[in-house]
């Protein structure tokens, strides 16, 4: 237990898969607990119209509420946005409301419409930050590219079950796109595999497949499926609060620990 390591850099992390429903959001929002329990500052943006990570997180974005679509449409200020997460301290959500469904067309015919979240967490020094997760929709649309091009270090979850890989293709091609015109330090810096169902040989496949491709690039820590998991956003909770002694919990937190420590190393 105990503190761990704060990246002498604030530490930005785009969390991106244009499929539904491979662990993005759940991802994210874990890892944001977990990194916030052991000392670190953590803001989640939710890029998803969804707003599934401020559900998650207790976020209110419902109504009139100030969101990430008023800071890339409208240019409001990220820190007139960005609330804390009620009994977590040290974590931040900046919510999406579904107002954010419209940004996609209407970023379209903006002037620097792929950097408007860039220039948006340039300006944010409310709060003296470790990490920002970014937490995108399941497009390659320009919210994406919009999370692409703020990052440095972009995190794709893995669900291990069949077709896994299809679409990645494409995902990465994208990513050299924002690479070569409008964003040279993007690195993908990390893959996580998430819903393993180790009763199944199609998941020991799937990962085994994926870490020949990736290799290092992958966690070594794999996360299970497990109801916890899923169960715990409908309370408004990450499932390291809701369940820190669950399979999923102590997964997200192994895989956190990773994420903190490697980074140490890096930058050492
Ligand atoms: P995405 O953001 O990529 O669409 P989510 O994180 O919302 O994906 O996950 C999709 C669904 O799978 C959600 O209902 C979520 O609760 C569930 N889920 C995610 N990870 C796990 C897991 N490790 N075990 C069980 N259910 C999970
Ligand atoms: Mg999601």
């Amino acid at each position: 237990n105990g503190d761990w390591p704060r990246p002498k850099e604030r530490r930005i992390i785009t969390v991106a898969n244009q499929k539904g429903g491979v662990g993005k959001t759940t991802t994210s929002v874990n890892l944001a607990a977990a990194l916030s329990m052991h000392g670190q500052r953590v803001l989640v943006i939710d890029l998803d119209p969804q707003g599934n990570a401020s559900t998650a997180l207790s976020v209110e974005h419902r109504g009139d509420v100030p969101d990430v679509y008023q800071v890339l449409v409208g240019d409001r200020p990220l820190s007139e946005i960005v609330k804390e997460v009620p009994e977590m301290p040290g974590l931040y959500c900046a919510p999406a409301t579904i107002d954010l469904a419209g940004a996609e067309i209407e970023l379209v015919s903006l002037v620097a419409r792929e950097a408007r979240l860039r220039r948006a967490i340039a300006a944010f020094d409310a709060i003296e930050l470790d990490y920002i997760l970014i937490d995108c929709p399941p497009s390659l649309g320009l919210l994406t590219v919009n999370a692409l091009v703020a990052t440095r270090e972009l995190l794709i979850p893995i669900q291990c079950e069949y077709y896994a890989l299809e679409g990645l293709g494409q995902l990465l091609r994208n990513v050299d796109l924002v690479r070569a015109h409008l964003n040279p330090d993007l690195i993908l810096s990390t893959i996580v595999l998430t819903m393993y169902d180790g009763r199944t040989r199609l998941a020991s496949q799937v990962a085994d497949e994926v870490r020949s491709h990736f290799g290092d690039t992958v966690l070594n820590t794999v996360i299970p499926r497990s109801v916890r998991v899923s169960e715990a956003p409908s309370y408004g909770q990450s499932v390291m609060t809701y369940d820190p002694g669950s399979s999923g919990a102590m997964a997200y937190m192994d895989a956190a620990r990773e994420i903190a420590y490697r980074a140490a190393a890096i930058q050492a």
